[in-house]
């Protein structure tokens, strides 16, 4: 995997976990979570992959809390090592493996300690982890973390504690996540689960199952809570998040056998937005991922309509191709997807596009590639995650078609692909210099303490002098030069709107 041009979403940068605290004027801060009473179990968790990764993460901690285990953020300090780790492509689980060795280190020297596996490597892999890792004591798959509790129970018990059944009504809409590694500012609240797109280089069906979509009472509640809790943005999550439909529960491939009464009363993601911007009108509200086929001029227009809603799609191409895009089994074709910008730039002018793009797929030619150079040209994307080919075991790519590009040119199409995006990440920061934007402040900038970082409605980073500005407001920053990634700015003053 390459460096992205912005902080990846998918990075493998597994984090210790910290805790949300509130200070004496009741912000919420964290500061990682250490106790070290003798009576009380402790777990570490590291997650990796994407962002549905970090909040399954939360809910294994509301799960553990209720157990009676507390946080550390020293693996040596723990009873129990969880990683909750990603397939999507090779690196991602040979990060895993490394960090298992490391653990490993640490249980041969106290040798009550349990590691347990969890999420999507622990799907694929499956009772292979027990045989082939030999000091993991529990595998889990992201539907059965409900399920931690009796495995646990196994573990102590010496027996074999492995639970990778894939759910069909699983949401886990009824727990409340621990927010972990949180900024006080901005949460993660997932509405879906699982994916039905098949594509072909994708592992994800396989490991999270089939897509189903949570209550949306539950989704209203949990921004209530995180409201009261001072949190300012929510993401709405989801591998799909604009295929989402609610109709009383259980899969979305299901819905032609439900009720005509519940036909008619679906909720799709239009409504769950509207009503979600609607009822917290002083909360940003963001969503990812998009994916083209799925997103709808409803939706575009549910945007336009709020002011809370951010103007930001993450909206995966994956190739500019249509030879590619069909051998990849995605839904659209490349005349689509432009139709789809055309509409978006139409209804919402300032609308910040970012892309994922695969380099190398199967039989891919210099052409194909040249298409996606076009393609990219074609929207000039505010940012994007761009990745080599990396062929999946199971997968419909990896049984069809021989993974035919060499490594190298791989590589040389990624650079190009990467060294173009560059250049348009740069033509679109530069169209805010001498422009006010609202910042929604969530760190301090890791340049310098002096400064503030925080994200525009199109989620471009800004960063500016900190004067009396606190982590959590709203503020107008007057962009006076930018970089690529970065905007660069003096605070103008409160915004008056978000
Ligand atoms: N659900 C989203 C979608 O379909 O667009 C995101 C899925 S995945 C977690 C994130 C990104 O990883 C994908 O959009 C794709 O660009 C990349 N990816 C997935 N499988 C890959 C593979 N086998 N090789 C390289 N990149 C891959």
């Amino acid at each position: 995997m390459t460096k992205p041009l912005i902080k990846n979403p998918y990075a493998f940068n597994g984090s210790p976990l910290t805790v949300v605290k509130m200070d004496t004027d009741n912000r919420v801060y964290t500061e990682p979570k250490e106790k070290n009473s003798e009576n009380c179990k402790h777990f570490y968790i590291e997650s990796y992959g994407c962002q549905m990764n970090f909040s399954d993460s939360e809910i294994v901690a509301s799960i553990l809390k209720k157990e009676g285990y507390e946080l550390t953020n020293t693996p040596e300090n723990a009873n129990l090592v969880l990683i909750n780790t990603c397939s999507i492509r090779e690196k991602a689980e040979q990060t895993v493996r490394k960090r298992l060795e490391l653990f490993n280190g640490i249980k041969r020297k106290k040798k009550e300690l349990k590691i347990g596996v969890l999420g999507c490597m622990a799907e694929r892999l499956k009772h292979k982890f027990l045989e082939e890792e030999k000091m993991v004591d529990m595998v889990v798959g992201p539907d059965a973390y409900k399920d931690l509790p009796n495995l646990l129970r196994e573990v102590d018990a010496s027996r074999e504690a492995v639970n990778v059944i894939l759910s069909k009504e699983e949401t886990y809409g009824d727990i409340a996540p621990v927010r972990l590694a949180s900024n006080g500012v901005s949460a993660f609240v997932t509405i879906t689960r699982g994916c039905d797109n098949m594509c072909t280089f994708c592992v994800v069906p396989f490991t999270r199952g089939r897509e189903r979509s949570r209550d949306p009472k539950s989704v209203l509640e949990e921004i209530a809570q995180l409201k009261i809790k001072g949190y300012k943005e929510i993401t709405l999550l989801g591998q799909n998040v604009d295929s989402y439909l609610w109709f009383g529960g259980g899969l979305k491939k299901d819905f032609k056998k439900a009720s005509a009464l519940q036909q008619k009363t679906a909720v799709n993601f239009a409504n769950l937005l509207d009503l979600v911007a609607t009822a917290y009108p002083n909360m940003r509200i963001r969503f990812s991922t998009s994916n083209p086929q799925d997103m709808s001029f409803e939706v575009i227009n549910t945007m336009a309509k709020h002011d809370n809603i951010c103007n930001y799609i993450h909206l995966p191409v994956q190739s500019g191709s249509n030879a590619i895009l069909k051998k990849m089994n995605r839904q659209h074709t490349r005349e689509d997807y432009f139709e789809l910008i055309d509409n978006i730039y139409k209804t919402i002018p300032d609308c910040g596009i970012s892309h994922d793009m695969i380099a190398g797929f199967p039989t891919e030619t210099e052409k194909d590639h040249q298409d996606t150079l076009s393609l990219m040209e074609y929207v000039k994307y505010d940012f994007g995650f761009m990745f080599a080919y990396s062929e999946r075991p199971g997968t419909m790519a990896a049984k069809n078609i021989e993974d035919d590009i060499p490594e190298p040119i791989k590589k040389r199409r990624l650079q190009e692909i990467i060294e173009l995006q560059r250049e348009h990440s740069e033509f679109r920061t530069k169209q805010f210099i001498g422009k006010t934007v609202c910042v929604l402040i969530d760190k301090s900038s890791k340049r310098s303490n002096d400064y503030w970082s925080g994200r525009t409605g199109q989620n471009t980073v800004a960063v500016f002098p900190k004067e009396n500005y606190k982590l959590g407001d709203f503020v107008d920053v007057k962009i006076e030069e930018v970089t690529s990634a970065t905007l660069i700015g003096k605070a103008v003053g409160i915004s008056q709107s978000i």
